[in-house]
């Protein structure tokens, strides 16, 4: 058993899942596996470096609010740190630290020089006006602007914040530092450095690799029942790049309920709604209204988590009916609700590799920017999925040979690579 970081003074979350305990938990099986030393799985199990920042911020009605960020950086062993900016109510430290936690594995992975970090402030970006948004924002890096850089640690987006707040964020550490810095963050509008295919990254990766493990068992994406929870960033990429070859979306949900359609939703014509309606789905013609609970429980092929952490727990595990398991989220699945899966033959396809595609794109995004040399988008995607299949083969061997999950097997590769590094690096001083 290792020591829980003391730098996490914080209570654990109310919820009874805590999402650094189960981090902890992934991490603890992969080193059993590997046969890691004590010594160094008490190193992997701590975040390097642990901020959390005031961020006092002048609303439009002159009040003064003071609200909490945090950054946390768990391992930069193979190179910076790298990991989205959260921007959502139910942010905890925990959560953020779990979330770094998973971006170390996830790059160390998928063969790309980053370390993992994570960053979030709890708030509900809907509640604040677009100048208040942005004042958030600026401050928020100026306050960790000796912690960021483009070889030290690069934020990107998560919930709640897009190519609109990199933009911001951006600019305020190339005011700062004095010249402009574009490598500091990626998912960048491309007027600043931004790549071509990297709104569509995170869920062209899920696709790709969904579509992987159907091509193992002899099927295609063409006619497959897939019902999807979430419908911002990644579940829409997900949503029409599944659609456009050929598969059946019969559901998805924002956080304002769900929609389902027996004969597949119009996916372009739904985004277009969704659009129009203040990204609400719920009244698109021709479905009917479900709750996020009907969603996950729908017969389907493939189920695409792609909102929250902890959705797929114990209670609703055994109603689960689809045979795929597609992480877009990070954490969606618990652990229990996990080995539920596993034993009943469901292939559950690990968040670090299912939702790689969006840390992959925004290390071709960096590499194009240090180069000063941007590809067009078909080489963008053809470079991304050349290391998603990649790591999804060797997923797939790692669990063959080793006869264990494809989610041991994930964390395996990623654990062990950033192992290997550590004791080739050695122990300072
Ligand atoms: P987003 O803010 O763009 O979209 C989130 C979606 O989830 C929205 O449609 C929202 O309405 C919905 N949602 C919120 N609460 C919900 C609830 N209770 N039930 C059902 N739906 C709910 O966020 P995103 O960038 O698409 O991120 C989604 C997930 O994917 C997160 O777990 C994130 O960490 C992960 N992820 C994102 C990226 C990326 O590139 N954006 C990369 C890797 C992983």
């Amino acid at each position: 058993m290792i020591s829980k970081s003391s730098l996490l003074a914080e209570p654990a979350s109310p919820a009874h899942i805590c999402p650094f305990d189960q981090a902890c938990s992934y991490l603890e099986a992969a080193a059993k596996e590997l046969n890691l030393n004590q010594g160094l799985l008490e190193i992997l199990s701590h975040p390097r470096k642990v901020v959390t920042v005031s961020i006092p911020v002048k609303l439009d009605d002159g009040e003064i609010q003071v609200l909490a960020g945090h950054r946390v950086q768990h391992s930069d062993v193979l190179g910076p740190y790298k990991g989205g900016i959260r921007f959502y109510p139910a942010v905890t430290l925990r959560e953020v630290s779990a979330l770094a936690m998973l971006m170390t594995w996830k790059c160390a992975l998928l063969g790309i020089p980053y370390g993992g970090g994570k960053g979030g402030i709890a708030i509900d970006p809907k509640r604040y006006s677009v100048g208040e948004l942005e004042r958030i924002s600026r401050r928020y890096i100026s306050e960790l602007i000796k912690d960021i850089g483009p070889s030290v640690d690069i934020p990107a987006p998560d919930m709640g914040t897009s190519a609109r707040e990199m933009a911001w964020m951006m600019d305020t550490y190339s005011v700062n530092i004095g010249h402009a810095v574009p490598g500091v963050v990626t998912g960048k509008p491309l007027s600043i450095g931004g790549s071509l295919g990297r709104e569509m990254a995170t869920g062209r990766g899920t696709m790709i690799i969904v579509r992987e493990a159907l091509a193992d068992r002899g099927k295609s994406l063409v006619g497959v029942r897939v019902a999807i929870q979430g419908f911002g960033n990644v579940g829409c990429a997900a949503a029409e790049l599944l659609y456009e070859a050929g598969a059946k979306i019969i559901a998805v949900s924002t956080g304002a309920g769900g929609i389902f359609s027996e004969v597949g939703l119009d996916i372009p014509a739904l985004k277009v709604y969704a659009a129009e309606n203040r990204k609400s789905i719920v009244g698109f013609p021709q479905s009917v209204a479900i709750s996020n609970a009907d969603l996950l429980t729908l017969p389907c092929d493939v189920l695409i988590p792609a909102a929250l952490e902890n959705q797929i727990t114990e209670e609703n595990v055994n109603q689960v009916q689809a045979q795929i398991v597609a992480e877009a989220a990070n954490g969606p699945v618990t652990l229990e609700a996990n080995l539920a899966l596993e034993a009943r033959g469901v292939i559950v396809l690990p968040d670090i590799l299912a939702n790689a595609g969006g840390v992959v794109v925004s290390y071709l995004e960096w590499v194009q920017g240090l180069s000063y040399v941007f590809w067009d988008e078909e080489r963008v995607n053809r470079e991304m999925e050349h290391l998603m299949v990649q790591a999804y083969r060797k997923v797939i061997h790692q669990s063959e040979v080793r006869q264990i999950s494809l989610r041991l097997a994930a964390y395996t590769l990623g654990v062990g690579r950033v192992a290997q590094a550590l004791t080739d690096r050695g122990l300072y001083p």
